[in-house]
């Protein structure tokens, strides 16, 4: 039998036995009452756990997470509109490079790892929409998403957030953040395959909804479809049976405790780390990975090698010029103490052996 393989990246992330089980069945046809109420409890389920403000919408889409965003950006902004992206890394750029692509006015703000946003500054800017990716993943820095949704809110600025990979680990609360539209999608914290894109419109983003200049990614036919269960297109009909089961657990733990869940076992991780040569990249981690910096020269991209050769260990480095200095480590999808002993373990036997 082939060696158990451990997988510490985020995204996709390990996924529990009773969400891949509904995976390997044979499915539906989906055009049916049976498979709307499926919807709708998808709908109502993912509503309640980012406490969305009544008269909340959700678009579902067949897309990783960047049709989400694009998506979001070309049904919500106009060459009228002007932005504010926060750019702390790879995502973060890449809300600019969609701005960019569809003529979309932005200021592209970028901020160091350890900067604090400087919201005076950006007071002073012209624009009537934020962009920011709450976990920015590439670096693994979590923003403070209650600031921004106050400052959003002072300014009347239309605050989208991509919580593609801060959703279910770290805490999401379109209300108490003030959050317009919430992007995320399924292979990251969620713990489902990849493919399924989630946007969630709060009644300000539905007055804001632009004529849309894609076919495939038009709100409006989502909008109008949901309201019995349907979409548009072919749904990505297994990974949105999953999604039921898992929002359903979800909503049985209950999204606090869950939240919580992740946040100890990254502090399980973090305590654990403490004899061995690593620096922490970033001042503000987020519940749902570490990002690590080799403090004995080592490559950090030598070291994933070894992990991966050695111990079957899947770990993941940053890319661009970070490619040699950050591993990072996720917390998200199912994963227990157990889980994260095995890679403790390694660690402790790879630094022994120097
Ligand atoms: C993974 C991720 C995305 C989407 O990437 P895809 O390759 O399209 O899945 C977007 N934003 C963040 C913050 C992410 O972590």
């Amino acid at each position: 039998m082939r060696k158990k393989e451990y997988v510490f990246t985020p995204g996709p992330v390990p996924i529990s036995r009773k969400i891949l089980k509904i995976g390997s069945k044979q499915l539906p046809y989906f055009r049916t009452d049976e498979f709307s109420k499926v919807v709708f409890e998808c709908k109502k389920y993912l509503l309640e756990l980012v406490n969305a403000p009544k008269h909340s919408e959700v678009v579902f889409m067949t897309s990783s997470g960047t049709g989400a965003m694009e998506a979001s950006i070309i049904n919500l902004l106009s060459n009228k509109d002007k932005a504010i992206v926060i750019n702390g890394g790879s995502f973060g750029e890449r809300f600019v490079e969609i701005c960019n692509f569809h003529n979309i006015f932005n200021h592209n703000i970028k901020i160091e790892k350890d900067e604090d946003i400087n919201f005076e500054a950006l007071k002073k800017l012209e624009a009537n929409s934020f962009l920011v990716n709450a976990h920015e993943t590439t670096i693994g820095r979590l923003y403070n998403l209650k600031k921004i949704g106050d400052f959003c809110k002072e300014n009347n600025l239309l605050n989208i957030v991509d919580a593609i990979s801060a959703f279910v680990s770290d805490k999401i609360d379109m209300q108490e953040q003030n959050i317009d539209v919430l992007i995320t999608s399924s292979n990251k914290g969620l713990a489902l395959p990849p493919a399924l894109g989630i946007v969630v419109l709060n009644p300000n983003a539905l007055k804001k909804l632009e004529k849309s200049s894609s076919f495939y990614f038009d709100f409006s036919s989502y909008l109008k479809d949901i309201k019995r269960g349907q979409t548009p297109f072919t749904p990505a009909i297994s990974i949105i049976l999953q999604l039921q089961k898992r929002l359903k657990e979800l909503k049985k733990i209950g999204i606090k405790k869950e939240n919580k869940r992740v946040e100890k076992l990254a502090k399980y991780f973090r305590e654990n780390i403490r004899d061995l040569p690593f620096e922490f990249y970033v001042k503000d981690m987020p519940n749902a990975m570490t990002t690590l910096t080799p403090k004995d020269g080592k490559f950090a991209s030598k070291i994933i090698e070894d992990f991966k050769i050695k111990y079957n260990i899947t770990l993941t480095p940053s890319g661009g010029e970070l490619k040699d200095k950050v591993i990072r480590v996720s917390h998200m999808g199912d994963m227990n103490k157990r889980y994260i002993n095995v890679l403790l373990k390694a660690l402790k036997d790879y630094y022994k052996k120097g």
